[in-house]
Protein backbone atom coordinates (compact mmCIF):
# COMPACT_ATOMS: atom_id res chain seq x y z
CA UNK A 1 0.00 0.00 0.00
CA UNK A 2 1.26 3.28 -0.64
CA UNK A 3 1.25 6.24 1.48
CA UNK A 4 -1.02 8.01 -0.19
CA UNK A 5 -3.12 5.11 0.49
CA UNK A 6 -2.64 5.12 4.18
CA UNK A 7 -3.32 9.02 4.45
CA UNK A 8 -6.33 8.39 2.87
CA UNK A 9 -7.17 5.96 4.84
CA UNK A 10 -6.36 8.18 8.12
CA UNK A 11 -8.58 10.41 6.93
CA UNK A 12 -11.66 8.16 6.22
CA UNK A 13 -11.59 6.87 9.75
CA UNK A 14 -11.12 10.58 11.18
CA UNK A 15 -13.97 11.36 8.91
CA UNK A 16 -16.30 8.23 10.07
CA UNK A 17 -15.36 9.37 14.02
CA UNK A 18 -16.84 12.60 12.90
CA UNK A 19 -20.12 11.32 11.75
CA UNK A 20 -20.50 9.63 14.67
CA UNK A 21 -19.95 12.16 16.83
CA UNK A 22 -22.66 13.54 14.60
CA UNK A 23 -25.27 11.20 15.23
CA UNK A 24 -24.46 10.52 18.68
CA UNK A 25 -25.21 14.74 19.08
CA UNK A 26 -28.50 14.23 16.55
CA UNK A 27 -29.45 11.67 18.90
CA UNK A 28 -28.93 13.69 22.14
CA UNK A 29 -30.86 16.61 20.53
CA UNK A 30 -33.90 13.89 19.98
CA UNK A 31 -34.04 14.24 15.96
CA UNK A 32 -35.59 17.54 16.69
CA UNK A 33 -35.01 21.45 15.32
CA UNK A 34 -32.25 21.62 13.02
CA UNK A 35 -29.81 18.75 12.59
CA UNK A 36 -26.11 19.90 14.06
CA UNK A 37 -23.64 20.55 11.00
CA UNK A 38 -22.48 17.39 9.67
CA UNK A 39 -18.75 16.85 8.74
CA UNK A 40 -18.06 17.74 5.29
CA UNK A 41 -17.09 14.56 3.14
CA UNK A 42 -13.79 14.76 2.21
CA UNK A 43 -13.57 15.39 -1.94
CA UNK A 44 -10.35 13.38 -1.54
CA UNK A 45 -12.31 10.13 -0.25
CA UNK A 46 -14.42 10.25 -3.42
CA UNK A 47 -13.50 6.59 -5.21
CA UNK A 48 -11.64 5.48 -2.34
CA UNK A 49 -11.86 1.67 -2.22
CA UNK A 50 -11.09 -1.24 0.51
CA UNK A 51 -7.45 -1.89 -1.36
CA UNK A 52 -7.14 -5.40 0.48
CA UNK A 53 -5.70 -8.56 -1.90
CA UNK A 54 -8.11 -10.34 -2.74
CA UNK A 55 -7.23 -14.53 -3.32
CA UNK A 56 -6.77 -13.14 -7.12
CA UNK A 57 -3.63 -11.41 -5.81
CA UNK A 58 -5.50 -7.61 -7.08
CA UNK A 59 -6.83 -5.15 -4.78
CA UNK A 60 -10.25 -5.29 -3.63
CA UNK A 61 -12.14 -2.58 -5.44
CA UNK A 62 -15.36 -2.35 -3.27
CA UNK A 63 -16.26 0.86 -1.83
CA UNK A 64 -19.05 0.16 0.90
CA UNK A 65 -16.12 0.59 3.35
CA UNK A 66 -17.05 0.58 6.93
CA UNK A 67 -14.96 2.31 9.89
CA UNK A 68 -12.26 0.28 9.99
CA UNK A 69 -11.69 1.74 6.02
CA UNK A 70 -12.45 -2.21 4.95
CA UNK A 71 -15.27 -3.30 3.10
CA UNK A 72 -17.55 -6.32 4.71
CA UNK A 73 -15.34 -8.91 3.00
CA UNK A 74 -12.00 -8.02 4.47
CA UNK A 75 -12.94 -6.99 8.00
CA UNK A 76 -15.42 -3.99 8.27
CA UNK A 77 -18.45 -5.86 9.23
CA UNK A 78 -18.50 -6.51 12.74
CA UNK A 79 -18.19 -10.09 14.64
CA UNK A 80 -21.56 -9.50 16.14
CA UNK A 81 -22.76 -10.50 19.77
CA UNK A 82 -20.64 -12.25 21.42
CA UNK A 83 -21.76 -15.76 22.42
CA UNK A 84 -21.46 -15.94 26.63
CA UNK A 85 -21.66 -19.65 27.59
CA UNK A 86 -24.34 -19.96 30.70
CA UNK A 87 -23.63 -23.37 32.72
ZN1 LIG B 1 -12.53 -5.56 0.37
Amino acid sequence: MTDHQAELRKLWKRYCKASERWSEAWAAQGYTGEPPPRPPFPEELRGLCCGAKTRAGTPCKRRDLYASGRCKLHGGLSTGPRKTRTP
